[in-house]
């Protein structure tokens, strides 16, 4: 059992310690927001998370897992591997990088706390990077420490996280693998001790010689998911320009091993808190070393362009404009299974649809409260027979699971035109349009299909 801190409680930060807490290690999380901490104190987990109250609730009574106002107060005792997991958002400055204020500012509490703790003084301590940031930030951090402490007390490595908003635990206890990287021997092997339950069940663990490689992979693999999303956009429209079916190209290309099934999904494009920020960075990080990633540059803009296509999509089903039209949609999280609102694609789609008079009411199960505070004029609708109901058109923007068993045979008849744009591909042609609705989906070619003639 290894003696772990967090710093900052938040969705990495919180499933982090959870689940380490749930592998055996005694673990404390801190986090600025003394908000937050009163509430997870209070036994209240304050983001959404599949099974995460219960995973926190019962490592909480078993004496695991325990929360912190103060950093210096959760490593009194010693922590062996201190976890900064803090946020590291788009600077403000327009340069597109990360900003590390609150990743500079977690190491200067670390090296605070871990060079008064009263612990014995040769006590050594690994502060893991866990936040995504750019190549080189894990050297910096290790330079602010060593301002504080001698270096024989501690290390620093990077130990980027790929879980998904959704199904982090999930993600977090059966990773595809855990990138750990470090100039120092020592810090990988507690890391490797660390991570021992996950290896056991043949988890890989991929060491890297060096901090920046394992900085880059996260960036790396963020950047090439957010391509095979964009590129699968974009042929979704080439199939609905050209009579094909996108669903069943994606099969036809996913069956190649070298491409793999998974992110070939069309869908109203790419967004969340990290592909838009990491893709940014990564582009500022590849100028600053004068090695630049022009496909990244043009995904972005790809995906850009993709959204504000799905609004020319929405607004031509609508007869070319939605000035005075009511629109129901459904799902407004950037993916299902989150309350994140982070650069949800529905912040630009309905943004734009209520900027061009569209009157839009939506319903979504968990992220209604975010979306509303970020789109005002938006209506909610407490359920998804409200937001269809009087509308010229339901929109279905997030793949909620509740969307695929829609009963459009009770909600068909209060709208004021049965029409369903269902920009995820979650329902079904075939029964949709035999349950009374004009169905329109993304690159499928619905007119073409054999099975509309005998559905009419
Ligand atoms: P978050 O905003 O949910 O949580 C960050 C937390 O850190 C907040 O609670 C904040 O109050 C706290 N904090 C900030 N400065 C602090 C300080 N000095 N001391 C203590 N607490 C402090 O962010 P997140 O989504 O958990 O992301 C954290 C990092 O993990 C980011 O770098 C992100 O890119 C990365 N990441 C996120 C995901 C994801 O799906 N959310 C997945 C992989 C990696």
């Amino acid at each position: 059992m290894l003696r772990v801190g967090v710093i900052g409680a938040g969705y990495v930060g919180l499933v982090t310690g959870a689940c380490l807490s749930e592998l055996g290690h005694q673990v404390i999380c801190v986090d600025s927001d003394q908000v937050k901490i009163a509430r997870l104190k209070a036994g209240e987990v304050p983001i959404y998370e599949p099974d995460l109250e219960e995973l926190v609730a019962a490592n909480v009574s078993r004496g695991q897992l325990s929360f912190a106002a103060d950093l210096g107060e959760a490593t009194a005792g010693g922590v062996d591997l201190l976890f900064v997991a803090v946020g590291t958002p788009t600077d403000d400055n327009g340069s597109g990088g990360a900003n590390l204020a609150y990743v500079y500012a977690a190491a200067e509490a670390a090296a605070h706390a871990i060079a008064n703790a009263p612990s014995a003084p040769d006590a050594f301590t690994v502060v893991v990077i866990k936040s995504t940031v750019p190549a080189g930030t894990s050297r910096k951090v290790t330079a602010i420490l060593g301002r504080s402490l001698p270096a024989e007390r501690f290390a620093v490595a990077s130990n980027p996280e790929f879980l998904r908003e959704g199904s982090a635990i999930k993600d977090f206890m059966e990773p595809d693998r855990i990138v750990v990287g470090s100039h120092s021997e020592r810090a990988r092997q507690l890391l490797e001790e660390l991570y021992l339950p996950l290896t056991r069940k043949g988890h890989p663990l991929v060491a890297t010689s060096t901090a920046e490689t394992a900085e880059l992979i996260k960036y790396a693999a963020n950047a090439f998911l957010a391509t095979k999303v964009t590129f699968i956009n974009e042929l979704a429209r080439l199939c609905e320009a050209a009579g094909a079916d996108i669903e069943e190209l994606a099969v036809g290309v996913g069956l190649d091993d070298r491409i793999g099934p998974k992110f070939l999904t069309p869908g109203p494009g790419f967004g969340g808190s990290c592909f838009p920020k990491d893709l940014i960075a990564l582009i500022k990080t590849a100028n600053d070393f004068g090695s630049p990633v022009e496909i990244v540059e043009t995904v972005i803009r790809a995906n850009d362009r993709h959204k504000q296509l799905m609004v020319r999509k929405i607004r031509n089903e609508l007869g070319g404009a939605v000035s005075g039209r009511r629109i129901g949609v459904l799902g407004l999280a950037f993916k299902a299974n989150t309350d994140d609102m982070r650069n949800a694609p529905a912040l630009t789609i309905v943004g734009q649809l209520i900027s061009e008079g569209a009157e839009v009411r939506a319903y979504d199960p968990v992220a209604a409260g975010q979306a509303k505070e970020l789109l005002p004029d938006l209506l909610l609708a407490e359920t998804i027979e409200e937001a269809a109901c009087g509308a010229d058109a339901v929109v279905i923007l997030t793949e909620w699971s509740a969307f695929r068993g829609i009963d459009w045979t009770k909600l068909a008849p209060t709208m004021r035109r049965p029409l369903l744009i269902d920009l995820r591909n979650v329902c079904e042609p075939k029964d949709v349009i035999r349950q009374g609705m004009e169905y329109v989906a993304l690159g499928r070619p619905i007119a073409e299909l054999p099975y509309r003639a005998a559905a009419e």
